[in-house]
């Protein structure tokens, strides 16, 4: 197949609404993007978008792509990724890393892993460390491991408030953020601390800490699960407001509401009605364990994270009425902004063509770094599908 390509008369969600245009491909990259183009060259592969919406491949920033969980024993380990389950459910850019079980789970699998979807065509990064402190890493320091391994962009994720962390002092917290940030400087690259944060009492409190009691900016403060309840997000919204990013966890696509319950699909509205959606990202939890725990803290079952809580939480808050352009933002352009992911989350000149094409917004099509990873309903390369 061609190295342009042109997509034809779809309507652009950039995620800016940009009308129906015309969307020229060159190589891995977005070289134009107009009305009725004219492209004089020997091969150019056109596709007709019309009847169809084109946003921005999602970014996931928080998938267990070789799988987690093991919280009810060595049974209850958890699948790793189908690389095509990604691509079904528009997600493009993904972040992988460890969690509960840093023993049994390493982060030279999670690389491989993160290799071999780079090979199929994502766009994949991955974090070093998991729940316990200190963190496991690839050479014995954060800050080496982001200086010297290309796909470490941050660390992650560590447990706070949660009955399954190391319960880390702020001392140790403020130690990982600390060569979080300088490793980043050193690389160039975002340098987060993203959090797994559990259901205690003290929430984010060490964030709250950190940002009075030191001159780290909010920046490598990344706190995750932020829709585990109200109260949560209600703090995580001053973070937001203080000019921190927080992250929401997606709704899964096979998860029963109670009407009472708090979903990011609320934080997503609160936040938009708060003039905060800029503040706010969302991330699926994909492949890891979902475990229910009773009162006494034993372990009760689990489900398994699917990727697909992205795609289905932003369609879910469209539904509540607000604007394809602004709730897509949460998993296109602040997430790019938080990972500093240069030339991703935008459909825009110069940008990677990772683009999504969606029927009736379902996902029909999908542009994977400019080529089709699944075309009108298919995957393109069976030797993903697994
Ligand atoms: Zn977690």
């Amino acid at each position: 197949m061609g190295l342009i390509k042109l997509i034809r008369n779809v309507e652009v969600y950039g995620p800016k609404y940009l009308g129906k245009k015309d969307v020229l491909i060159v190589g891995e990259k977005i070289g134009f993007i107009d009305e009725h183009m004219q492209v004089q060259v020997p091969e150019v592969e056109v596709y007709d978008g019309d009847g169809m919406v084109a946003i921005p491949g999602l970014i996931d920033s928080h998938v267990h792509f070789t799988g987690g969980g093991g919280e009810g024993g060595f049974s209850t380990r958890t699948p790793e990724l189908k690389i095509s389950d990604c691509i079904k459910n528009g997600v493009t850019t993904l972040v992988g890393c460890l969690g509960t079980d840093g023993v049994t789970r390493g982060l030279e699998n999670l690389y491989a892993k993160s290799k071999a979807m780079e090979q199929a065509g994502v766009t994949t990064y991955i974090y070093t460390g998991s729940y316990r402190v200190p963190p496991v890493t690839f050479t014995g320091s954060i800050q080496r491991d982001l200086v010297l391994i290309d796909k470490v962009i941050g660390v992650g994720e560590i447990a706070i408030s949660d009955h399954r962390s190391s319960q880390p002092t702020l001392e140790e917290i403020l130690r990982i953020v600390a060569d979080a940030r300088v490793g980043g400087m050193i690389a160039g690259k975002c340098g987060v601390v993203n959090f797994h944060v559990g259901g205690g009492r003290n929430g984010i409190g060490y964030l709250f800490d950190i940002i009075r009691e030191t001159e780290i900016p909010h920046q490598h403060l990344y706190p995750t699960h932020m829709s585990r309840n109200k109260t949560l997000f209600e703090s995580g919204l001053h973070f937001a407001q203080e000019g921190g990013f927080i992250d929401l966890t997606g709704v899964q696509p096979d998860e029963e509401l109670k009407k009472e319950d708090f979903t990011a699909i609320d934080g997503i509205v609160e936040a938009y009605e708060n003039g905060l959606i800029d503040r706010i990202t969302i991330s699926s939890d994909g492949q890891g364990s979902l475990p229910h725990f009773d009162k006494e803290g034993n372990f009760t079952g689990l489900n398994v994270g699917s990727v697909g809580a992205v795609m289905y939480t932003l369609m879910k808050t469209v539904e509540r009425g607000i604007s394809p352009s602004e709730v897509l933002k949460v998993a296109t352009v602040n997430t790019a902004s938080v990972l500093k992911l240069i030339g991703k989350g935008r459909i825009a000149v110069g940008y990677d063509a990772d683009i999504v094409l969606m029927k009736d917004w379902q996902v029909n099509t999908v542009l994977c770094r400019g080529k089709f990873a699944m075309k009108d309903g298919e995957i393109t390369d069976l030797n993903v599908d697994w």
